[in-house]
């Protein structure tokens, strides 16, 4: 079966969403916002009513579509979410408040290599979802990993970026020289001896590490 329609089979495995939920998709379709991709935002729910982390730590917040989406697979947690981009981080900030989470999820302004020491101030995290600037996700790990806790799960998406990773071609040089930095990521961590890495060929890739 090929990938697109294996794709189609799964996103017609997906129960309709609330009104806000497809209003937020169709604004980050029109103006070019990359939020995580309904089949593997599917998935990352499961992995939280699975995992049902207290507390949720992501990297790229966008406009607070995953965050949101993250707090309806577990009502009940915190998450801290971190964006550079200050029009997107305040219109996250507006999308959250609409919808009366201000008191769950707390946006950080500002670049996660540099924030680092506001989040090692907070208590451990029982999940991290890294969902930012591909060409950083080892710095990222690197940083963030000590505020997880043991046992607790690090996700990141993109892991295999539309195929390239496996298969890498020439037809594209910008997307190749991604995929290059994305696979000595998998490798990296792949091969970290604190973390099980497993990666699930969904979407465009998702990792799992579990910290030892
Ligand atoms: N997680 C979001 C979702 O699915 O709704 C999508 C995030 S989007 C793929 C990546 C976001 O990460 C962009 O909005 C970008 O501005 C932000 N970003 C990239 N590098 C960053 C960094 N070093 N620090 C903070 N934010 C970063």
């Amino acid at each position: 079966m090929n990938d697109e329609l294996l794709n189609q089979y799964l996103q017609e495995t997906i129960p309709l969403n609330e009104e806000w939920v497809n209003k937020l998709e169709s604004y980050a379709k029109e103006n070019h916002v990359p939020i995580m991709d309904a089949v593997s935002m599917h998935f990352l729910q499961q992995l939280i009513r699975i995992h049902q982390p207290a507390r949720i730590l992501e990297i790229g917040t966008a406009i607070g579509y995953s965050a949101l989406r993250m707090l309806q697979a577990n009502p009940n947690a915190t998450i801290t979410t971190i964006e550079r981009d200050e029009e997107r981080f305040k219109y996250a900030l507006d999308v959250i408040k609409a919808q009366n989470k201000l008191q769950q999820i707390q946006v950080i302004h500002g670049d996660a290599l540099e924030v680092v020491e506001e989040i090692r101030n907070q208590d451990q995290f029982d999940f991290m979802f890294i969902d930012a600037a591909k060409g950083q996700y080892k710095r990222f790990f690197e940083l963030y990993s000590p505020s997880i806790r043991k046992g607790g799960l690090i996700i990141s998406d993109n892991v295999l970026f539309k195929g390239y990773v496996a298969n890498p071609s020439n037809d594209n040089p910008k997307f190749t020289k991604i995929a290059n930095k994305i696979n000595n990521y998998n490798q990296w961590l792949i091969n970290n001896e604190n973390f099980h890495t497993v990666i699930v060929p969904i979407g465009d890739g998702i990792a799992i590490s579990i910290k030892k």
